[in-house]
């Protein structure tokens, strides 16, 4: 849907958003040479401050704002189509007044980047030169190869493993694309050539599939019919499909494509006007949430609207694409960091033309133009990778409901293991629940065996973290064939290292927190900046060069497992082993059943759905419960909950070994009984008698600066001002703090925080308000900006 030239602005001067941190849009003048050219969404370069900035035109205007002599006229019109629909925009500009954030920050954050080199194409009169028109733009190609086989019969000729290895391929499939051998074959590159020598097969040079989500061909599914639980969900969303797409298209389009007039209402959550449209889907892990998805999208595409999946890692869900493409074909998005620019901006088109109807991505596919936006479907809800923690701060789950109550779009949260929040809206009645009780398959839930470290410390083989327990249910699982996942939450090999002769920790230079000991790397390592140094570096504080290592990671478990079972094949998924493709490869291998145990973080619990899967080892429960934060009970229910759902998928049976030194703690215990109510129950109980969300709403003042004191002495100054307002001095909102960060030190700079709780949402917003309205008259040294919802 491209936004219609009728609304072309032909007013004098234009609302400008910019990427700036203030809470307020600009005035421009329209040249001539523009006139009629732009629209609510053009992007258009201007001069800020002696800068040549990017920004959004969001509205005309007839008369210069009062007291301002003239503009500055617009630079230049940097793309000829409107980066946002009206849908879009009108969205975005509700997103940034519920979080208090400067539009044209938002804006930028919802955009796709801009063209390499746009602004330095700008003529004189306003327009761009076209990219074909300058030197050096040619656009390298990626090729690969296509093999082929050439000869089926390969007796008589000695082959060595991976040669066969690659024969048994061809045989199977006739022609292979060389990145589908990267995850079986080291260096296949090397194996095909070594086959064409013999004249086995050949290849030849082609360029290669624009996306790794799409190099493997994929063919058609049949699909299932459901379980009487997932026709009652298909049932109820289809419902609610049919009965928006019948009538009006509520809110789909403005009126007059200004922004102005509606900058006065501000703040409230989807899903709390209404209850019709949004459903939680609380499914146990392997119910079939999934088809549920499948079939909603076939309903909306059907009724020839649009529809997007959220999810929390595209990177670790090629699976889940892959039915996608087996349903609908791959007339589908799937965006992802991945992609080149073009691709990125090819898809968008599409999307916006209403070409392709469904997108698939994680956060950031939030702001895709889904032209006749029918349904957002977010997985995994519960996910906290849906914040976004830095710059705009929103969390995709909660404006997804904003975004579809503006196109006037059902949507769909779903988990096996719901935030604590949208559970509790479930229950109250605002959002419908539908549930999948049990696995679709009719696989039955895994036993849990929890193993209490206070008790059982090292096993047989005198490894930290692989307790008796632990040691024989690996051991049973490698005697049948099975395969086997542990979790542990710290990668590296040692989390801390403790100087042997005095005791300090070694720590970062620029952060407050452990440096981690990679064996691999043969360094110490920050895990917030990235900054390295050799381990034999004397202590800071004694000079001496003896260090003990503290507590286990996942390089040094993947070691353990390796030395306790030398005939088990080992493998490890984290940050360090995997990026992009790697984990892909990692995943096919343990899918192909080359690997025999996998060691990983949390990038092991999520989405996969591996049969022969039957063990799950959580080294230690506790870890994600030691975080200062009333949510780490939550988080680590849901963790231990997601993990064990990984274990025994198929027919062959589960089980999960949960080693813990706090077996009584809820979260354990009821994890272990794969418990979703009684856990939350629980939980609920306790947000209400401490008053935190969803009893309260929550809003935090970040400071940070150069200089310790400057840091405390602005957040001080923002306490100071909050505690003037009427509602803070009768004890409606509450102010605590200043305090410093838990990491107070990052990056070289010092962090503190104000947070301000309140059951009255209304009341919080005034006091936020009178702080981001302090914090636009500057704080100079320090930064300061606001989190709305924090995690
Ligand atoms: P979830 O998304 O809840 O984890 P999935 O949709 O991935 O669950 O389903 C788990 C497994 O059950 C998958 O292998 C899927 O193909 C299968 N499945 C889903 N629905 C059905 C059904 N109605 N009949 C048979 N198998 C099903
Ligand atoms: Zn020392
Ligand atoms: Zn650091």
């Amino acid at each position: 849907m491209s936004v219609s030239s009728s609304e072309s602005i032909t007013s004098p001067y234009v609302e400008v958003a910019l990427p700036v941190p203030l809470r307020k849009v600009f005035t421009y003048d329209v040249p001539s040479g523009l006139r009629g050219t732009l629209q609510p969404g053009s992007r258009v370069a201007v001069s800020f401050s002696r800068r040549k900035l990017a920004g959004f035109v969001v509205s005309g205007r007839d008369e210069l704002p009062e007291g301002v002599a003239r503009a500055l006229p617009v630079a230049g019109l940097l793309e000829s189509e409107p980066v946002f629909t009206s849908e879009l925009l009108r969205f975005l500009d509700q997103a940034a007044k519920y979080y208090m954030h400067p539009l044209g920050e938002v804006l930028r954050a919802a955009a796709p980047a801009l063209p390499t080199g746009a602004m330095r194409r700008l003529r004189a009169d306003g327009f761009l030169e076209a990219a074909e028109n300058l030197p050096g733009q040619r656009v390298a190609r990626h090729m690969t190869w296509k093999v082929t086989a050439t000869r089926k019969e390969t007796a008589g000729t000695r082959l060595g493993a991976r040669q066969m290895k690659l024969m048994d391929r061809l045989t199977e499939r006739g022609s292979v694309m060389l990145e589908e051998l990267r995850g079986d074959l080291n260096d296949p590159r090397a194996v095909v050539r070594s086959l064409a020598d013999k004249g086995l097969v050949e290849f030849e040079e082609v360029e290669a599939n624009r996306d790794p989500f799409f190099r493997v061909p994929v063919s058609r599914d049949e699909p299932p019919s459901p379980t009487a639980a997932q026709r009652v969900a298909i049932g109820a969303i289809g419902d609610a499909i049919a009965k928006r797409t019948g009538g009006t298209l509520a809110g789909e389009r403005s009126t007059g494509g200004t922004l102005a007039g509606e900058r006065s209402t501000g703040g409230t959550l989807a899903g709390e006007r209404s209850t019709a449209e949004v459903f939680l889907l609380h499914g146990v892990t392997g119910s079939g949430k999934t088809e549920v998805y499948l079939r909603a999208i076939d309903a909306v595409r059907r009724a020839g609207r649009g529809a997007l999946l959220l999810v929390p890692e595209i990177a670790l869900t090629p699976q889940l694409v892959a039915r996608f493409r087996a349903r609908f074909g791959d007339d589908i998005a799937v965006l992802h960091s991945g992609l080149t620019a073009r691709q990125r901006d090819d898809a968008w088109q599409a999307l916006r033309r209403g070409e392709v109807q469904v997108a698939i991505g994680a956060r950031s596919a939030l702001f895709a133009p889904i032209a006749n936006l029918g349904l957002i479907v977010v997985d995994e809800e519960h996910d906290p990778s849906f914040k976004q923690d830095e710059g705009f701060r929103y969390h995709a789950r909660d404006m997804a409901l904003l975004r579809a109550q503006y196109a006037g779009a059902v949507s769909v949260l779903g988990s096996a293991t719901p935030s604590v929040e949208t559970y509790h809206r479930a229950n109250e009645g605002r959002i419908h629940l539908l549930s999948l009780p049990t696995r679709a398959t009719g696989a039955t839930l895994p036993d849990v065996e929890i193993v209490d470290l206070r008790r059982h410390r090292k096993g047989p083989t005198g490894h930290p973290l692989l307790s008796g327990p632990l040691h024989t249910a690996i051991g049973k699982c490698l005697e049948t064939g099975h395969q086997a996942i542990l979790f542990l939450n710290r990668r590296g090999f040692s989390p801390s290292v403790r100087c042997a002769a005095c005791g300090a920790v070694a720590e970062c230079p620029a952060c407050s927190v452990a440096l981690t000991e990679h064996r691999a790397k043969g360094a110490l390592r920050c895990h917030y900046c990235d900054f390295q140094r050799a381990v034999a570096v004397p202590c800071a504080s004694c000079g001496s060069t003896e260090y003990k290592r503290l507590g286990v990671g996942t390089e040094q478990l993947e070691r353990s497992v390796e030395e306790s079972f030398p005939k088990a094949r080992v493998a490890r998924l984290d940050r360090d082993t995997a990026s992009g493709d790697g984990v892909e490869a990692v995943l096919d291998r343990l899918r192909s059943g080359d690997v025999d145990v996998l060691v990983g973080t949390q990038m092991v619990t999520k989405g996969h759905d591996i049969a022969a899967v039957t063990l799950v080892g959580v080294a230690l429960a506790d870890q994600s419960l030691a975080f200062p934060d009333f949510r780490a009970s939550e988080r680590t229910f849901q963790l231990l909950a997601q993990v064990a759902g990984r274990a025994g998928r198929a027919d062959a049976p589960g089980k999960v070994v949960l080693q813990t030194f706090q077996p009584d703690h809820p979260a354990v215990r009821f994890a272990a009984k794969h418990d979703y109510e009684a856990f939350y129950d629980e939980e609920i109980r306790d947000r209400e008698e401490v008053g935190y969300p969803p009893f309260a709403r929550l809003v935090s003042v970040r400071v940070h600066a150069g200089a310790e004191a400057d840091a405390r002495r602005a957040t001080q100054l923002l306490a100071d001002t909050a505690r003037q307002h009427e509602a803070v001095k009768d004890g409606a909102v509450q102010v605590l703090g200043p305090a410093p960060a838990p990491l107070v030190r990052l990056r070289g700079r010092y962090h503190y925080r104000l947070l301000l709780k309140s059951p009255d949402r209304k009341l919080l917003r005034a006091v936020t308000a009178l702080l981001a309205a302090r914090i636009d008259q500057g704080l100079p040294p320090t930064h300061a900006t606001l989190d709305i919802d924090p995690l």
